[in-house]
């Protein structure tokens, strides 16, 4: 039985340390509320597990997903954000002040916001951890590029996987679609697309039995399973598009979820409980993306900043104490009197 003897009164607490909570967390502290972070069994989130991002503005090159992690933490801890390595793992949003309990002890917050994303499911083959990121992704957006003019493999056949299969055609030479059915969940309508590309073949029926390659994928072993006939594939890239599991075991029953388990906000990313926000693919089925969970956290953390500052009996605030802008900056002064002074290289010089 855990030991909840520490608690802890905050004004805001955001569930999870990935792009939308990190982000979330830079715009409450810059609106002048001290949020705490806590950062969960993925500190980062799940972009640390992507090599590489070419889809996030400002990054020309490319970025590599830990080092924009890094970055963003670095940027929240300059403005004082406190980042907790603890998981929530029970949570009362019944009372007018919120529980959070973790291993270490209880939190009691006037609001929360809740970025504990999603984890995309896996086929459970072996390998398929190991070869994650070197020919085994779970994401078309993220990766197609990767393999362009190259032949690919998508498992699935909802609308996920349809749209995906139709964005990978345009950068794959041959693009087939594994479906373990003999026809698609997805929307007619994109059933259609798919079989009208050129460059896709739909295998009826098919699973995968195995993954070849031990560096990177070099091929899967697939069997039809109405006949158990099987064969070879020799493709460079398996993207499994079977769905997403949103995270929201520490939830349990404390909030409204819709038939996927993702979280239901509106466009202000408010919950069903007046003050609890949620931000991020936890409440996103769509998109998934790193620049959606980072703005969707931003509209979290300034709705949150107006409702902590509107309610009457709020803990008395903490302060936001800025740290320097950078590791270069030796002088001591703080980001704000910096950037009075002109000295933030964000500043624009207009001459
Ligand atoms: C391999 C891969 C490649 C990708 N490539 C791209 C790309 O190129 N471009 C792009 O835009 N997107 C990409 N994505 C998608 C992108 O990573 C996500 O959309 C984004 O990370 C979502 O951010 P989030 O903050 O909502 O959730 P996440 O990144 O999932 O972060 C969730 C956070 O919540 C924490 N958490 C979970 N449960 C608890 C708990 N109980 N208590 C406390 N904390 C908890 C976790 O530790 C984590 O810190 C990729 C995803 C993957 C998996």
């Amino acid at each position: 039985m855990m030991n909840h003897k520490n608690r802890q009164e905050e004004n805001l607490i955001i569930i999870g340390g990935g792009p939308g909570g990190l982000s979330a967390s830079i715009y409450a502290a810059r609106n002048g509320v001290a949020p705490l972070v806590l950062n969960g069994p993925e500190p980062g989130g799940q972009i640390t597990t992507t090599s590489e991002l070419e889809n996030y503005p400002g990054f020309p090159e490319s970025i590599g997903g830990f080092e924009l992690t890094q970055k963003m933490t670095k940027q929240a801890e300059n403005f004082g954000v406190r980042l907790e390595y603890e998981s929530a793992e029970e949570v009362d949003f019944s009372g007018d002040k919120f529980s959070v309990k973790t291993e270490a002890g209880e939190y009691i917050a006037d609001s929360i916001i809740i970025a504990t994303g999603s984890e995309p499911k896996t086929l459970g083959l072996d390998k398929e951890d190991s070869l994650r990121g070197n020919g085994v992704s779970y994401c078309a957006t993220c990766d197609a590029a990767f393999f362009r003019n190259k032949e690919v493999a998508i498992v699935g056949g909802g609308d996920t996987a349809l749209w995906e299969a139709t964005f990978l055609a345009k950068f794959a030479s041959k693009v087939y679609i594994l479906h373990r059915r003999d026809k698609f969940r997805g929307a007619k309508i994109l059933g259609d697309r798919v079989k009208a590309k050129e460059n896709i073949e739909i295998l009826w029926n098919t699973e995968v039995k195995n993954l070849k390659g031990e560096k990177k994928l070099e091929g899967l072993r697939i069997f039809n399973n109405k006949t158990d006939e099987e064969s070879g594939l020799d493709v460079d890239g398996l993207f499994v598009a079977i769905g997403h599991q949103p995270r929201t075991k520490c939830l349990k029953g404390q909030i409204e979820l819709d038939d996927y388990g993702y979280i239901v906000t509106d466009k202000k990313q408010h919950t069903n409980i007046e003050g609890v926000f949620a931000c991020g693919d936890v409440q996103d089925p769509d998109y998934r993306q790193v620049v959606i969970a980072a703005g969707s956290g931003a509209k979290a953390a300034i709705e949150a900043s107006e409702y902590i500052e509107e309610k009457e009996d709020s803990f008395p605030a903490k302060e936001v104490k800025i740290k320097n802008y950078n590791e270069d900056n030796k002088s001591g002064k703080s980001a704000d009197q910096e950037k009075e002074e002109g000295g933030l290289s964000l500043s624009l010089n207009l001459d």
